[in-house]
């Protein structure tokens, strides 16, 4: 066993992620704020703290909400980063940004502390099989030391470049993602509507010009997949709060270089929206529900 690792933020994508990690030998120290979430996590050294967490550990990953929690994790009052030993790599796998992975790869440079921005793809679908794919960002020696231990969790490393390049690369799949499932949600409401089955709708465009994730893993229709947040009405998954955040992110970026994403802008809206109907934190693809003009408990 190795209890070099500490692992923090155990939600819907982290609890999968460090259960891979034990599976696969490892003894990692994991803490989330909600202590129920620490306890769950079987096979692994609970913490109280993410400073127990991390107190002589190599190797951290965080997988958080967002940059701003990441931030306070990391640098804050009581941040992680004054706790780590000289050298140590720190791994954000969280989707935050390139201007917070930047400022934390500066920060950690200060403190002799390595870092990388380490997003990753495939959602829990992905995250409970160990098939995600992480998008690295940083030094390229580092991501040659990390790799072994990701392909835990993962079947593809990607090294991306200089830090913020694994954030960068994490957004623009996510504008995809974003856009692709209202398409999807669009075009099925619109086809059960005019009165075709949802099943034998995917089944065509999952072998037609119209296929994409949310069609063929993810689809938003209950009852045309199983295992999916549809088939739970909307519950786990990827929040309808996230993925307006990464949207947004995408926006904030695409402004710092004046580049147009006007179906993004609009996706981003959309999902706001949603927000104001009371479905954050259900499943993006709740979208579905939405414009079917059907109410979601
Ligand atoms: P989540 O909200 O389910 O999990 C986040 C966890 O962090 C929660 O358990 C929460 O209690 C914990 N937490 C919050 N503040 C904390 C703190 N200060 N200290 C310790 N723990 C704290 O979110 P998730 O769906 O697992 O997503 C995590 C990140 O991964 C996000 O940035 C998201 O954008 C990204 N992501 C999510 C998916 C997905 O499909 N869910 C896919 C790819 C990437």
């Amino acid at each position: 066993h190795n209890s070099d690792i500490a692992f923090i933020g155990l939600g819907q994508m982290g609890a999968r992620m460090v259960n891979n990690l034990i599976k696969n030998g490892e003894k990692p120290k994991v803490y989330d704020i909600l202590p129920s979430n620490t306890k769950a996590i079987q096979g692994a050294i609970p913490c109280s703290s993410a400073d127990e967490a991390v107190e002589g550990s190599k190797i951290v990953i965080t997988m958080l909400p967002n940059g701003s929690i990441v931030k306070s994790t990391i640098l804050g009052e009581k941040g992680i980063l004054k706790r780590l030993a000289k050298n140590s790599l720190l791994l954000d796998c969280s989707t935050t940004g390139p201007q917070v992975a930047q400022e934390l790869f500066q920060s950690a440079q200060e403190s002799n502390v390595r870092f990388l921005d380490a997003p990753v793809s495939g959602g829990v679908v992905g995250a409970q099989a160990g098939t995600l794919c992480f998008m690295l960002g940083g030094n390229l020696k580092d991501y040659q030391e990390v790799e072994p231990l990701l392909l835990h969790m993962g079947k593809k490393v990607i090294y991306c470049g200089k830090s913020g390049a694994g954030q960068i690369t994490k957004l623009c799949n996510n504008l995809i993602l974003g856009v692709t499932m209202i398409g999807t949600a669009e075009a099925l409401n619109l086809g059960v509507k005019l009165g075709l089955d949802p099943s034998l709708l995917t089944n065509v465009v999952n072998i037609s010009t119209g296929r994409s994730w949310s069609s063929d893993t993810y689809n938003p229709v209950p009852g045309v997949m199983e295992n999916v947040p549809s088939a739970k009405n909307y519950e786990g998954g990827f929040s309808v709060e996230l993925i307006a955040k990464d949207l947004g992110l995408a926006g904030d970026a695409a402004l710092s270089i004046n580049a147009p994403i006007p179906l993004a802008a609009m996706s981003h809206q959309l999902f706001r929206t949603l927000i104001t109907y009371g479905l954050a934190k259900k499943d993006f693809s709740v979208i579905y529900k939405y414009l079917q003009g059907e109410k979601v408990e």
